[in-house]
């Protein structure tokens, strides 16, 4: 077969679309910066004075840039192409997507910390893919800024140096299927009062989980810290009646609970005015702005699983949807006037066309 007709070409390029949309389900083309500060999934644009920018500002503007994907930031707006991107006199570039003529004006409730220069946890360390370390997320996020904790780190003792199995378990970190949020340590200590409160209430056996202490309290000393074969030997009990840093493992169904409890808490009560006024994000069911979807859309699970058979970072997927976004466009520019006048699409001339990007 030498030649092939438009409308079959058209076919084939909507089977591609299909893949690449199994891959990531969103549609890019909208910038969510003049919604405002809203909870959305943020990347952190190394390149780009680390600043964070929104789904499709990640794609359309920032491809070929060092991102870092930070999931879902609480009160956070676009600065793709705001005055925080060029606030070191670097020269301005418009948003792909807004087309702004000078930098737009940057919310001032976006909160930085270390997770936009690519750091998380409070060892301080790179995210690393290659690792079957769990990472949770503190719903809190007051004071941590809805950073990602290492396990190992929560409990506050030296990443297991055992060769990284399946079922690789860490002495005295709860089962994943047994709670449905984390409270990280770093939040409790800044409310310790507040949390000291929660935990003498009744009502704390419908809402917590565990309760974990840091084991850390021996190795100050010890810079080393505590290794893992010293953790088995205290055994767990000493653990629990140990006093210091604790992070807190929250049961499913934790927000209707904490809504139950503000509820029946009297006007001036400090445990009240937290949930009412601090942090009032743990009484509902918190609204994450997604993307609007791509018609044929795969689900998430999906593209993870793909993304995870083909072992991709999720950078190469992002470089990958990146080149087949600006190629599809550039092929549709490319076959425009063989549709128009009707002309058939030889292999040649398909050829020739991939040929040229390559170059
Ligand atoms: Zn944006
Ligand atoms: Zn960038
Ligand atoms: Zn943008
Ligand atoms: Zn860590």
């Amino acid at each position: 077969m030498s030649e092939i007709s438009v409308k079959e070409y058209v076919k084939r390029q909507e089977e591609l679309e299909d893949e690449a949309n199994k891959l990531m389900p969103y549609d890019p083309s909208h910038c969510t910066y003049s919604m405002g500060p809203i909870r959305q999934p943020i990347f952190a644009c190394r390149t780009c004075n680390s600043i964070g920018v929104c789904y499709s500002c990640s794609i359309q503007c920032h491809s070929t840039c060092d991102l870092v994907e930070l999931f879902d930031k609480r009160n956070f707006s676009c600065d793709c192409g705001t005055e925080r991107q060029f606030e070191h006199g670097e020269k301005f570039t418009p948003c792909n997507i807004r087309k702004n003529t000078t930098p737009d004006i940057p919310d001032m409730s976006n909160r930085y910390g270390q997770n936009f220069k690519g750091l998380f946890c409070s060892c301080h360390r790179e995210y690393d893919p290659n690792t079957t370390t769990t990472m949770l997320q503190c719903v809190l996020g007051l004071e941590c800024n809805e950073d990602w904790f290492h396990d190992h780190c929560i409990l506050g003792i030296e990443e297991n140096p055992d060769p990284v199995t399946e079922d690789r378990k860490l002495p005295g970190f709860p089962e994943l299927s047994s709670f449905e949020g984390f409270i990280s340590w770093v939040c409790i200590d800044k409310y310790s009062s507040i949390f000291e409160k929660l935990l003498s209430h009744e009502a704390c056996d419908k809402i917590i989980a565990h309760k974990v202490y840091r084991r850390d309290l021996v190795s100050d000393q010890n810079s080393e810290g505590m290794t893992l074969e010293s953790t088995k030997k205290r055994g767990l009990e000493e653990m629990e009646n140990s006093s210091g840093s604790y992070s807190l493992f929250l049961k499913e169904g934790y927000r209707e609970e904490f809504k139950r409890l503000r509820d029946s808490l009297p006007e001036g009560d400090s445990l009240k005015s937290f949930f009412m006024h601090t942090a009032p994000f743990l009484t509902c069911e918190e609204k994450v702005y997604e993307p609007p979807e791509e018609q044929e859309q795969g689900s998430l699970v999906e593209m993870g699983e793909t993304a995870l058979a083909q072992n991709l970072s999720h950078q190469q997927t992002l470089a990958s949807l990146v080149a087949f976004q600006q190629i599809k466009s550039k092929l549709t520019d490319f076959l425009r006037p063989f549709a128009e006048n009707d002309k058939v699409v030889s292999e040649s001339d398909i050829k020739q066309f991939f040929d040229t990007q390559k170059k």
